[in-house]
């Protein structure tokens, strides 16, 4: 079955019990047992919801994985995955990482002993040169936020392999729509479901995926222990979320790539980064390893005043934190995404006080034009 067929049959189309077309919200914390010996396949929420399994059997389908994870939020999945290093423990990360993933490397995983070298992982030999004894994984994001560098996966995954590494991917930007790292080789697939997958700023969500067995079982024992789960609630709305996933991903593609060709041709923006423009450093690779380039872009405006106005009067764009969601999301990366960053980082990986970026959604693109050009151009 194709990706998009896959949305809609994931196993979960039809209730088993009821035949209802839609997976019931289990809004449940236990489960009487029968047998003091053997328990049933639930006992306690935490460790088993019946709304939750139906949502991570969904997504481990969709990112052709075995074994899926739903977390509480896309950092609550970030930080349980990187609780399966240890002190004394290296990580190599793509430099311009989420802000949220740069914070916690940098102020809570490395107080417990974990080392971290970020680099610019568009070059793969940077990767390698950056390998020590005590490496243990590469955690990458392509398209990168917020300057959508791309960085070759199954080349990537190649010289983890090589050097007995474990590959993550942060897939938020593409979705399984657009971009499945596990069939290119990588290990472990993460994702801000808050983003596109739910896609309706309406709920906070994360996600782990793998393929290998044994990985599956210590995430599953970090997921318990840890307890960061997802609510019956909320995995009822991203289940609900994703059957639409195609449609949004295509649309709001559409409208992505008509606003990067024109901002392109403006004379107050100085550079646009989208990888569905030919002109970009990543794009045949990009080309070679997803379907599509997606919904988000970033671009820098002739003046720092200039970026802020756009921000502020934009009508149709939300001025928000986030992306992904069925309406324009602008955002302003040094205050949001990337406040995290101390300004010099910031400033060493371009990201600069001109730069916005924009998440497009399913606005009708003529009325979204006519809105950045009266910002831009006025
Ligand atoms: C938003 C985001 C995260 C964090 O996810 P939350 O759901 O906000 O915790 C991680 N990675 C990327 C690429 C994101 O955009």
């Amino acid at each position: 079955m194709k990706i998009g067929t896959k949305i809609i049959h994931s196993g979960h189309e039809i209730d088993p019990y009821t035949k209802g077309l839609s997976v019931p919200i289990y809004q449940v914390s236990t489960f009487a047992q029968e047998s003091v010996d053997q328990f049933g396949k639930y006992d306690y929420a935490r460790s088993g919801n019946p709304t939750r399994e139906a949502l991570e059997e969904t997504i481990a389908e969709l990112e052709s994985g075995n074994r899926g994870f739903a977390f509480a939020s896309g950092m609550a999945a970030i930080s349980s995955v990187l609780l399966l290093f240890s002190p004394g423990d290296h990580l190599i990360v793509c430099e311009d990482v989420y802000g949220g993933t740069y914070r916690v490397l940098t102020t809570l995983f490395s107080r417990l002993g974990i080392g971290v070298t970020f680099v610019d992982t568009t070059t793969l030999a940077n990767i390698t040169g950056a390998v020590r004894p005590n490496t243990k994984a590469i955690f990458l994001e392509t398209p990168s936020n917020p300057l959508l560098k791309i960085t070759d996966l199954a080349g990537a995954a190649l010289l983890a392999k090589e050097h007995g590494l474990l590959t993550l991917v942060d897939n938020t930007f593409m979705t399984p729509y657009f971009q499945r790292p596990l069939e290119l080789g990588c290990d472990i697939v993460l994702h801000s479901g808050t983003k596109f997958l739910n896609g309706h700023s309406d709920v906070i969500c994360g996600f782990a995926v793998v393929r290998d067995e044994e990985l599956g079982k210590r995430i599953k024992s970090i997921q318990n222990s840890f307890g960061a789960v997802l609510g019956p609630q909320d995995s009822w709305l991203v289940l609900r979320g994703v059957k639409t996933l195609k449609v949004r991903m295509e649309e709001s593609q559409k409208g992505a790539m008509a606003v990067a060709s024109w901002l392109a041709e403006q004379k107050r923006v100085t550079e646009v980064f989208y990888p569905g423009l030919v002109g970009h450093p990543g794009y045949a690779v990009h080309a070679t390893q997803s379907t599509g380039p997606g919904a988000v872009l970033s671009f820098r405006l002739a003046s720092v005043e200039l970026a802020r106005k756009l921000l502020e009067q934009s009508k149709l764009a939300a001025f928000a934190v986030s992306l992904g969601g069925v309406e324009s999301i602008i955002s302003y990366p040094v205050k949001m995404s990337h406040a995290a960053m101390p300004p010099a980082e910031r400033a060493a990986r371009g990201v600069t006080e001109d730069l916005v970026r924009l998440s497009v959604g399913l606005e009708d693109v003529a009325d979204l034009l006519e809105d950045l050009d009266a910002c831009i151009n006025n």
